[in-house]
């Protein structure tokens, strides 16, 4: 409880100083749709970001120097995704890792586990791990840092696994309903080699389509929304936001 406050009035301060002008700027460009946004909406996504650059350690790998445009370039995604919450900002990832590019996990021991390099991972009760030239290629449908985080809500029960926690029990068994069938079906599609509208690495297992179909919602709404319309009006209700409206 003393926390809470704590960390309340904590974030108070921090917001009762005035942003510089050359934080809106990076802003500005670091989220597509910024600018067509509400001034009200713009202001959330503003103190967003400053708490959650406050909130988060950040360190640099293989020589990376962190610096404050790449802090302020990764939380714009997390507060694109937060436009629909309320006094949130990914409170159990404490720490961002930024790798200067793709990156192979290592073990403690330093032998190098992973096969393939990595652009991005996210670890239960982890830290977000990132390769910065991949964050600052954002192509249509395609989001490094929302894909991440997407795992990183997936994974709040406890388990990743394409179910995320949801508001109530009505939204919760719709998703579960839903997200299997377009699994299921975006699966056979890629079994008999037919072009799919989200990226087929979703079709690895629902961990991976629940992150992918999260980086097309932000980053190609409107294409996810035609394509995938029920799996689209499932995901407004998983960040209780439209971004088809921005
Ligand atoms: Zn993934």
């Amino acid at each position: 409880m003393i926390f809470r406050w704590w960390r309340q009035r904590r974030r108070r301060k921090l917001l009762a100083q005035m942003p510089d002008s050359n934080f809106i700027t990076l802003l500005s460009t670091s989220i597509r749709t910024y600018a067509d946004w509400p001034q009200k909406r713009q202001q959330k996504a503003q103190q967003d970001v400053r708490v959650f650059i406050a909130e988060k350690n950040w360190e640099g790998c293989n020589g990376l120097q962190v610096n404050e445009q790449m802090k302020v370039v990764v939380a714009a995604q997390a507060a694109m995704m937060l436009t629909g919450v309320q006094d949130y900002y990914f409170d159990g990832v404490e720490t961002i890792l930024l790798y200067p590019s793709s990156f192979r996990r290592k073990s403690s021991n330093g032998l190098i586990v992973s096969e393939k390099p990595l652009i991005g991972e996210a670890w239960h009760r982890g830290p977000i791990v990132l390769s910065w030239r991949d964050v600052e290629i954002i192509t249509p449908g395609r989001n490094v840092v929302v894909h991440e985080l997407a795992h990183h809500l997936d994974g709040l029960d406890g388990d990743i696994s394409g179910s995320p926690i949801l508001g109530t029990s009505e939204q919760q068994e719709r998703w579960d309903a839903v997200s299997k069938a377009e699994y299921t079906t975006f699966r056979d599609r890629l079994d008999h080699d037919r072009s799919t509208f989200l990226d087929p690495y979703g079709g690895t297992n629902q961990a991976e389509f629940f992150a992918v179909a999260s980086e097309a919602f932000f980053e190609d709404p409107h294409g996810l929304r035609f394509h995938h319309p029920r799996l689209f009006f499932c995901l407004t209700e998983v960040y209780q936001a439209d971004p088809t409206d921005w």
